[in-house]
């Protein structure tokens, strides 16, 4: 049985994990608008990822015999300034998350946890995995900036992402 504090903070983090699929969500449909259509695709599966990150929080909670509580999702931002600023933002959410997960894990470790312990280490890994990409990707859109050949060449590649399996989407 998890403590009531440490069942608290997960409930938070699918929160979050939620949060950021949303904001994952509106990234993709403002590029879709804005015909960058294999950006909008990665951001997309992105979002899928997130929402599978919840979920996956979601069944450890009820592994272990626990309410999940489920809080209002904050409304997420809709209006970007361009390409960079989306991927900028990724990159920006993507560290938070992984702060937020890194302060989750320092309450399991207090609390004794330890078989959340476990269970966030996968989201240690995930999570260097997430601000790798999202950190390569707000590069590459700082290098190529308004040249658009490039533009559209980095935007097909973004588009030949599929969705991982892990995710379960
Ligand atoms: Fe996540």
């Amino acid at each position: 049985m998890l403590s009531l504090v440490m069942q608290d903070a997960i409930n938070d983090q699918i929160n979050n994990e939620l949060f950021s699929s949303y904001s994952y969500l509106s990234m993709s449909s403002w590029c879709e608008y804005e015909q960058f259509v294999g950006s909008a695709l990665w951001l997309r599966i992105q979002s899928q990822e997130e929402q599978a990150h919840a979920l996956r929080l979601k069944d450890f909670l009820l592994a272990r015999h626990c309410q999940v509580t489920f809080r209002a999702i904050e409304q997420p931002e809709t209006n970007f300034e361009s390409i960079v600023d989306v991927f900028e933002k990724t990159l920006a959410q993507e560290q938070r998350v992984t702060g937020q997960i890194d302060k989750l894990y320092e309450l399991a470790f207090q609390e004794k946890a330890f078989a959340a312990l476990v269970e966030l280490e996968w989201f240690i890994a995930e999570q260097v995995e997430e601000e790798k990409s999202a950190r390569e990707i707000a590069h590459k859109l700082r290098m190529v900036q308004n040249d658009p050949a490039s533009l559209l060449d980095l935007d097909r590649e973004l588009g030949q992402r599929s969705a991982a399996p892990e995710a379960g989407v």
